[in-house]
């Protein structure tokens, strides 16, 4: 049986780019050594971790003047690293539009000042409020972060706000998935499991000079300058985790690039939001102007049909539809490596439940 997988993440890569990873598992490039196997300073890792981030700065058009970076943890490891190489002293400001923002709120004021300067927490995070409405950043604040795509809440921003100091995103859950301005940021970083590849790593793009900020004591490890000064390989990067990031964006290249990408995906969203617009057997939570593209959310008229549709979704090919443990409901994510045919299958699947439940 065909199955479509609109899991949060992990989430389903391009079913050419696992053929690939398969076919090159035990012998990469007749080297006779799977790459999980060869050093990472070998010539073979060599090529594939110069080609992931040659691919990175290409996709998202990224000037000399930012590094790109893979480092271990995730995309939570960032949210204590940014704010231990940037606070210092200063104050961060955060905007509070969900459980991933909150946590990276929590992990800088853990560590130095941190302050929030707008929140949807009392509405479940249904909205990105106005800028209009945020309290201004000061010009001598550390940074603002912002959550670029709310994964649990299903909410994303259209536009980003305006600051004299840097801006920085969490892009986990839409990196590469539409056409940004990489300029208008200091640091834009993700966890790769969403949309480019396997756990366990973020990508780290970030503008040179903001290094300098870097408290000369921090370990090691957790420093962006030693991940700069060697090219990620300063000890052993997750390097399979890097392979399969350059295939995932090869095969971003090959589908034209961010922004042919990016017409898919609104194509793809605006066709699941225009059916749910179409019944109110199916209501989504979200208020229309902060939908997200990738993660769309939204429940059945009771818990029990909410249960019953998500098993029923499962038997019949259409796994991981059960909403975040906090949020309840179902959600479906569609990341870039989801198909308009699974899309097209969902909406298929969800009518005909409606007639049997409705
Ligand atoms: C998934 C996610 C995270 C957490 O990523 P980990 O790699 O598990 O640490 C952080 N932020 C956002 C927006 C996410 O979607």
């Amino acid at each position: 049986m065909k199955v479509y997988n609109f899991s949060a993440g992990p989430a389903m890569l391009p079913e050419d780019v696992m053929k690939i990873a398969q076919a090159e598992f035990c012998d990469f490039k007749e080297s006779g050594s799977g790459l999980i196997e060869l050093s990472h300073r070998g010539k073979q890792f060599t090529e594939v971790i110069e080609r992931a981030v040659a691919n990175v700065k290409e996709l998202m058009n990224i000037s000399d003047d930012y590094d790109v970076m893979f480092i271990q943890g995730g995309a939570s490891m960032q949210f204590a690293m940014l704010a231990m190489n940037l606070l210092n002293g200063k104050t961060a400001d955060y905007a509070d539009t969900g459980v991933w923002s909150n946590k990276a709120y929590k992990e800088a004021a853990n560590l130095g000042n941190a302050r929030i300067v707008c929140s949807s927490k009392a509405d479940k995070y249904a909205y990105i409020p106005e800028f209009s409405s945020w309290e201004a950043t000061p010009a001598d604040a550390a940074y603002l972060h912002i959550t670029s795509n709310n994964t649990v809440a299903g909410t994303q921003y259209r536009t980003f706000p305006k600051v004299d100091v840097p801006l920085i995103a969490d892009m986990s859950s839409d990196i590469m998935s539409r056409v940004v301005n990489v300029n208008d940021f200091g640091m834009i970083y993700a966890g790769a499991q969403k949309n480019l590849g396997p756990s366990g790593m973020a990508v780290v793009i970030m503008r040179k000079d903001l290094q300098e900020r870097t408290p000369a004591n921090l370990p090691t490890m957790l420093k962006y300058s030693t991940y700069s000064e060697n090219n990620s390989l300063y000890n052993t990067p997750p390097t399979f985790a890097i392979y399969l990031l350059a295939l995932v964006t090869d095969w971003f290249k090959a589908q034209g690039g961010i922004a042919a990408i990016e017409k898919l995906n609104d194509a793809k969203a605006d066709k699941l939001y225009g059916y749910l617009d179409s019944t109110d057997f199916y209501t989504t939570p979200v208020q229309k102007e902060s939908r997200s593209r990738m993660n769309v959310v939204w429940r059945l008229p009771s818990e029990e049909l909410d249960a019953q549709f998500v098993k029923e979704a499962t038997a019949a090919g259409l796994t991981s539809l059960k909403g975040h443990r906090i949020v309840g409901g179902c959600r479906a994510s569609i990341y870039n490596a989801m198909p308009m045919a699974g899309v097209d299958a969902l909406i298929d699947f969800m009518r005909e439940f409606e007639k049997r439940n409705g």
